[in-house]
Parts: C-alpha cells; sequence; structure tokens
C-alpha cells in the first residue's frame, strides 16, 4: 500500500462519514470503524482500494488493541487518527442516571483516549502523525448535557495533554468542535428545539458535515505542522457567545 492510512471512528454515519469520504477523496486509505454495521455501506461506496469497515466498540479496550493489530497487519504507518464517534444522552441533571453519565463518559472520553493511546505508541516511533478529536462548542457549556459538555471538557484537555506529549516527535494533536450541524443525531430532535437552535446561531443556519470534514482535512494535512494542541470550532459563530 502505498497510500497514507487514516482511521475515522464513527465514520458509518453523520459527520464520522462525510471525514472518511473526504480524506479517502484526499487520497487516504481509510479505516471506516463502527459499531454499527452501516459503515461497510460508506467503505462499500468509497471502494476496496481507497476504504475498509471495521466493526468495533472504541470504548472497549480489547477491541480497539484488536483494531491497531489489525491496522498495522495492512499497513506499516498510521498517518491520521480522527475521534468522531460520540453519544449523548441529555437531561437535566436532577434526571439523569448514573448509567447515563458513565454511558457517555465512557465512548466520548474514554473510547477517545484508548484509541490515542495505541496510535501514540506507533505515531512517537514513526516520528510523524496527526490526531484530530471531535469535540464540541457544548464544552462551552449547554443545560442538559452536564455528561456530555464535561466528555467534550475532558476531550480537549486530552487533546492538549497529548500535543505537548507527542510535539517533539512531529507528531500533531488537534480538536474540532462543532456546533449545530444536520446530522441523523440533530435530525432526532423536536422541530421547535431545532428551531430554537436555529435562532441562537449568529448565522441562523445548520452546518453540514462536509463543514466539519474541511476543518478536519486541513488538520489532518502533512501541511498543518506547526499547529497543535487548538481547537477549531466549526459552529457558525455560536462560541463567540454574545448572542441574544
Ligand atoms: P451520529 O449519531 O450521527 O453518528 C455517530 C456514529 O458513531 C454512529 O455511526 C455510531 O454508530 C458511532 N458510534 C457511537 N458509539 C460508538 C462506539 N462506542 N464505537 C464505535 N462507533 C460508535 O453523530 P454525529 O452527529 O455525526 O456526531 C459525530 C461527532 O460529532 C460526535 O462526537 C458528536 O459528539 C460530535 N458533535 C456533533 C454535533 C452535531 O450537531 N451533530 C455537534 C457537536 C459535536
Amino acid at each position: 500500500m502505498t497510500k497514507q492510512t487514516a482511521i475515522v471512528s464513527g465514520a458509518g454515519k453523520g459527520i464520522g462519514k462525510a471525514i472518511a469520504e473526504r480524506l479517502a477523496a484526499d487520497g487516504f486509505f481509510v479505516y471506516i470503524v463502527d459499531l454499527d454495521i452501516e459503515g461497510e455501506l460508506v467503505a462499500g461506496q468509497l471502494g476496496k482500494d481507497n476504504a475498509t469497515f471495521y466493526q468495533a466498540d472504541i470504548s472497549d479496550e480489547s477491541q480497539v488493541l484488536a483494531l491497531f493489530q489489525a491496522v498495522l497487519a495492512q499497513h506499516r504507518a498510521l498517518d491520521v487518527l480522527v475521534n468522531n464517534a460520540g453519544i449523548i444522552r441529555d437531561h437535566m441533571i436532577w434526571n439523569m442516571t448514573t448509567a447515563d453519565f458513565d454511558a457517555v463518559i465512557r465512548v466520548n472520553l474514554k473510547g477517545a483516549w484508548l484509541m490515542c493511546r495505541e496510535a501514540a505508541k506507533i505515531m512517537k516511533t514513526q516520528q510523524s502523525g496527526r490526531i484530530v478529536n471531535i469535540a464540541s462548542r457544548a464544552w462551552l457549556g449547554n443545560r442538559g448535557q452536564t455528561n456530555y459538555s464535561a466528555s467534550k471538557a475532558g476531550l480537549i484537555g486530552l487533546t492538549r495533554s497529548l500535543a505537548l506529549e507527542l510535539g517533539k516527535y512531529h507528531v500533531c494533536v488537534n480538536a474540532v468542535a462543532p456546533g449545530l450541524i444536520d446530522t441523523p443525531l440533530t435530525q432526532r430532535l423536536k422541530p421547535e428545539i431545532l428551531e430554537q437552535l436555529l435562532q441562537a446561531q449568529p448565522t441562523k443556519t445548520i452546518g453540514a458535515p462536509e463543514d466539519v470534514a474541511h476543518a478536519v482535512a486541513f488538520l489532518a494535512s502533512a501541511k498543518t505542522n506547526f499547529i497543535t494542541g487548538q481547537t477549531i470550532y466549526v459552529d457558525g459563530g455560536k462560541s463567540i457567545g454574545a448572542g441574544i
């Protein structure tokens, strides 16, 4: 294989699918990692020379170890890891169960950490690589998302610390923080809630998965070798915070 290799978690649909499609278009061979078998369709559409599907739960340590073994068995290097898989279990804290908290932290934070650890071992040795973590504007705070917001704040802390650890090995680690993006996750929102969220946007628009993929492709590129530990917002300006 002469192509560069990328792993994208949660690439069976939504933002992850758009990232996988974009990286494949940019010439990467992409591992579409997802719990859901839907990822097979995405890989099929991209073609066997450009992508493959790997079914795994990224919050399960043994499945993550097996994934990286499988990648290394086929490819000599890992160039890009995109930690995109994420879930929500929204409730006001007084209605949130411990299971809601644990599930979100387990996938969004522990899962990304497990993936980062295995990628870091490879990228440190090869002295190159890019890791992009998909956080969320909600890390700044969102009612009903104490679990999710904390998981994404943790992911940004992880990103910054890992950038410090891997900097001298020429590995860049950054985060992308999307705002309101049109995916199966947000398509489940009640129309009146979606309308309220749109009105709170400086742009009054919802983003497309491709908007996030564009920022990820930039950070995944070998040209961005002096950008690390940063968070790029793709949120129509919501993070500016002065909306009324
Ligand atoms: P989505 O629900 O549409 O897709 C997420 C994918 O991740 C699904 O295919 C799912 O099967 C997979 N997944 C979930 N848990 C997994 C696990 N344990 N192991 C492997 N795969 C798993 O979500 P989306 O809207 O595309 O969101 C993608 C990422 O972007 C998430 O991290 C989310 O928190 C973040 N985000 C989304 C929005 C938005 O408005 N959609 C905003 C900010 C941040």
